[in-house]
């Protein structure tokens, strides 16, 4: 690894530099697309070392790639990490980590505000191979931390939470699944490395869902998992086996993406706090969440360990699903779609994104009303994303 260099550096410089050099052909100043499905060796005792990683290099791309391998190793320095394993989508990243480490009669604890894919397997898969698992009420730390003391074998948190931005307390919570010997996960795709680094916190391995903010750019899906030697080398080895590998083509458009990392959240957390202010003094609008306003109930937590509160804000419609109907439709600087972190602002309600696969009932229960509206902001001009939605709004109060 050529990571040390960067170490010291800022999150923006790391972003740009880190992780690259081992991948670099021909003096070339860009990573390369290595699309090789194997790599060949003359010398029959040299690709025997590398196969049994004895020495560095590439055997067959379902192990290991180098395009893939810049990727991972910039997640390294991004996130303070040893080692790092990218997917071919978040959720292949999520599974299959939760896949490597549980086995019949382990007990997972986590919260019921999980992103949608998440909870399904919660709710779904492990409950069918023998695992136990305890979704709590995410704002109940209380009851968290004696789920957790009863013993689990894995603690599960995501922080903001999609699409309610609830907050965890990452720290405290880490103590107390360290406490349990549990192993200690976290879904950090809506903070990104740039504002959050849960690892310094106490967690032991850190996923995203490089779909999202990380590429930055929608076209692209992929999904990384980072932690200790160790941890990673079991990750990784089911990954070989499971087949859920990244390409290297996608592994590239998350390099270039990353590249504009800092610059787009940048850009994003400032207007997404303009259009959450907006939202609270605007009357057809009941509630507001983001964790930048002083009055988010998990503000004071995120203040301590977020460098900045992100681009995804939420809001509730008063008149519900047919407030949700009239406005949407007429946001002109808008994508009506299902993903986030993208450069072009996302409207979408939840009923139709995150909680898709969820019923009425299930919805209700998780606190999640019809009329709630999560916004991924974008980076266009500030000024034009409020503008949009005030004239949305306008006419909005017109048709009621
Ligand atoms: C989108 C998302 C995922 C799943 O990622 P995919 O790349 O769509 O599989 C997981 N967690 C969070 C928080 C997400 O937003």
């Amino acid at each position: 690894m050529n990571n040390a260099d960067y170490k010291n550096a800022g999150a923006g410089t790391k972003v740009v530099w880190a992780g690259e050099k081992a991948a670099l052909a021909h003096n070339a100043t860009q990573v390369p697309i290595m699309l090789s499905a194997a790599f060949q060796y003359d010398d029959i005792d040299e690709w025997y070392d590398v196969a049994m990683g004895e020495k560095p290099g590439h055997i067959y791309s379902r192990m290991s790639n180098p395009t893939v391998r810049a990727l991972e190793e910039k997640i390294c320095v991004l996130e303070g990490a040893d080692n790092a394993v990218a997917f071919a989508t978040g959720m292949a990243a999520i599974s299959s980590t939760l896949y490597t480490f549980l086995r019949p009669g382990d007990r997972v604890v986590s919260v019921k505000d999980t992103y949608g894919g998440t909870n399904k397997i919660f709710d779904e898969f492990l409950p069918g191979m023998g695992v136990e698992v305890r979704l709590c009420p995410t704002e109940d730390m209380v009851l968290l931390e004696r789920e957790i003391a009863a013993g689990c074998a894995v603690l599960y948190l995501e922080t903001p939470t999609n699409p309610t931005l609830k907050i965890l307390d990452i720290e405290r919570l880490a103590r107390a699944g360290k406490a349990a010997g549990a192993l200690v996960i976290i879904d950090n795709t809506f903070a990104t490395p740039l504002n959050q680094n849960p690892l310094e916190l106490g967690v032991d391995i850190v996923l995203h869902s490089a779909t999202k903010f990380l590429s930055g750019h929608a076209d692209v899906m992929g999904g990384v998992v980072c932690g200790s030697g160790e941890l990673m080398r079991r990750v990784a080895h089911y990954r070989e086996i499971n087949g859920s590998s990244l390409d290297a083509f996608s592994a590239y458009l998350i390099i270039r993406g990353m590249k504009t990392l800092k610059l787009r959240v940048r850009q994003q957390e400032a207007s997404a706090m303009a259009l959450a202010r907006y939202l609270q003094g605007e009357p057809l609008v009941e509630q507001v969440n983001y964790p930048g306003l002083p009055e988010h109930p998990g503000h004071d937590i995120a203040a301590r360990q977020m460098k900045g509160y992100g681009g995804i804000v939420s809001f509730v419609l008063r008149h519900g699903m047919d407030a949700v109907r009239i406005l949407l439709p007429k946001l002109v600087y808008a994508n009506r779609a299902g993903n986030l972190g993208a450069v072009e602002t996302i409207y979408g309600p939840a009923r139709t994104t995150s909680h898709v696969e969820n019923t009425l009932e299930e919805r209700l229960a998780l606190g999640i009303s019809e009329g709630l509206v999560r916004i991924s902001v974008g980076i266009e001009d500030t000024d034009d994303l409020l503008a949009d939605l005030q004239q949305a709004f306008d006419q909005l109060r017109q048709s009621l």
